[in-house]
């Protein structure tokens, strides 16, 4: 058994953004479909072992509205602040509490200049080298945003179910291609999926985003990392681009 729930689908500022006067931010409800924390995933293994995806500046009241219990691990793909910079507000609590934090070499130097002070338990994985948390094999693949940045392939031992999670990319490399292929499940970026910005290249602007979904071969594809700029509800995007899944917080899935 592997269980999956969003908590979070918002891009880096996620919905409502700060101080936000767009039309999406100013009638989001909380608790709403249109209501974003930053993009991450909590993983329930088999023996219930918690694992999340992603630290981010929202982890305080993702683990609150989620009823999480303590992880048993973090992982970050990348070491870019929505990603990483949620383990400062666990300041305190891993001061109580062993931490397992899995990340690539570039996010451990990240962690050491800026929250090398918080005590947790880091360990440096390399793209392609597997690790296993309960039946949960762990796959980290090398993915195209910045220098560096790994999305990971999640296998389910005792199903044989897999799912790639990338969530921030402008592309990937043609190995992680072929290790993804024919995933039960892929969930990708949509940071631009209805806006383009001319000066961010490190994510798939918005031509670009559904010829990329067009080769991927998966049973099911769900777009995350969600932003108010882009000037459409959840319902507008799941009208608009009904051939995949539109992520939502608290949305779930499970491999059984
Ligand atoms: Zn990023």
């Amino acid at each position: 058994m592997m269980k999956l729930t969003f908590i979070g689908s918002g891009c880096w500022q996620g919905i409502p953004a700060p101080f936000g006067d767009d039309e999406i931010s100013k009638k989001v409800e909380w608790g709403s479909k249109d209501f974003r924390f930053r993009t991450s995933l909590h993983v329930e293994t088999e023996n219930a072992k918690s694992i999340i995806l992603e630290a981010t500046p929202d982890i305080r009241l993702q683990s609150w509205k989620f009823k999480l219990k303590k992880p048993d691990a973090i992982i970050i793909s990348h070491w870019h602040w929505d990603h990483l910079f949620g383990l400062l507000d666990l300041d305190w609590f891993v001061s109580k509490n062993p931490l397992v934090v899995y990340g690539n070499s570039v996010t451990k130097d990240w962690y050491d200049k800026r929250m090398g002070h918080i005590k947790v338990d880091f360990q440096v994985f390399k793209s392609y080298k597997s690790f296993q948390i309960d039946n949960i094999k762990i796959t980290p693949l090398e993915v195209n945003h910045v220098d560096k940045t790994d999305g990971f392939l999640l296998e389910d031992m005792n199903t044989g179910k897999k799912m790639a999670y990338l969530s921030d990319l402008h592309g990937i490399p043609e190995r992680t291609n072929q290790l993804i292929k024919n995933s039960d499940l892929v969930i990708t970026d949509a940071t631009y999926l209805a806006s383009y910005i001319n000066d961010d290249p490190t994510h798939l602007q918005k031509d670009q985003i559904v010829p990329f979904l067009e080769k991927l071969s998966a049973n099911e594809i769900i777009l995350t990392n969600i932003g108010s700029y882009q000037g459409m509800t959840h319902d507008d995007f799941e009208k608009k681009f009904s051939q995949y899944t539109i992520a939502y917080d608290g949305m779930e899935r499970q491999s059984s």
